[in-house]
């Protein structure tokens, strides 16, 4: 469903992502770790093009999004991204921040997208909070929303990059429980995260991420009982 094939990142002359090659396939829930400055941002970035790679290609659904006129925008809608720092609208109502894109963006008709956000919240536990604004929920209360929102357009991969990090301890859970509930049901997800239980319960493969480049991947067993290199291992002892 997405590849990335060669794909090398410089910001200047600091070479970010070294000769990345990866493929997510349908269905599959990926979950990425690796220490802080690792390039796992810029990766999961470059998945809908919110990078755009120095060299490379990005394949998303057969399409190479790297190509000159590639319809980037088109196939950033089947890709919905999940940022820590959650990004609402602060001016827009909870039930509007669903709304706005997939009715600007894709045409979809008022009362569908309506109708779809109310179903979308109340799968996160958070239909009675549709008419409020951000700042009157708790972080994750609003991460929860930002999840609804970018159910709200209908993807087919959902992108999280560390998106309980900047939540307190108490809310983790919440926002963690309702990602597990989607993996259940079958959508494919990328995610960076740290939380090891989270992985345990749904990765299909954890990826290890060291210096921009992918150290080592296998099962969250194998990362849990024999991982291979002693950077990985080293890593896993200061976060597990
Ligand atoms: P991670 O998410 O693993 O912490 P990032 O992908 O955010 O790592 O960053 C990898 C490296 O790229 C870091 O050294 C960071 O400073 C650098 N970097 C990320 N984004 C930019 C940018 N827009 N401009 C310059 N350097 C950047
Ligand atoms: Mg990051």
């Amino acid at each position: 469903m997405i590849t990335l094939q060669a794909v090398n990142k410089h910001f200047g002359s600091h070479h970010v992502l070294k000769d990345i090659t990866i493929t997510v396939k349908a269905g599959e829930k990926v979950v990425i770790i690796g220490p802080s400055g690792s390039g796992k941002s810029t990766m999961i970035r470059c998945m809908n093009l919110l990078e755009r790679p120095s060299s490379g290609t990005v394949t998303v659904n057969g399409v190479d999004l790297t190509a000159p006129k590639a319809p980037v925008s088109k196939v950033r809608e089947s890709v919905a991204m999940v940022f820590q720092q959650f990004n609402l609208y602060p001016h827009k109502t909870v039930l509007e921040n669903l709304t706005l894109a997939p009715t600007l963006i894709k045409g979809v008709p008022k009362a569908e997208a309506v109708e779809s956000g109310l179903a979308f919240l109340e799968r996160v536990g958070l239909k009675d909070k549709a008419n409020v604004y951000p700042a009157q929920l708790s972080g994750g209360q609003q991460q929860r929303v930002a999840i609804a929102r970018a159910l709200n357009m209908r993807p087919q991969i959902m992108l999280f990059d560390e998106p309980t990090s900047a939540l307190d301890p108490e809310m983790i859970k919440e926002v963690l429980d309702v990602m597990v509930d989607l993996a259940n049901e079958g959508i494919t997800m990328v995610v960076v995260t740290h939380e090891m239980g989270f992985a345990r319960r749904v990765a299909d493969r954890v990826i290890f991420m060291d210096d921009g480049r992918i150290l080592e991947q296998g099962s969250p067993e194998h990362f849990f009982q024999n991982p291979e290199h002693e950077r990985t291992k080293l890593f896993l002892s200061r976060i597990l």
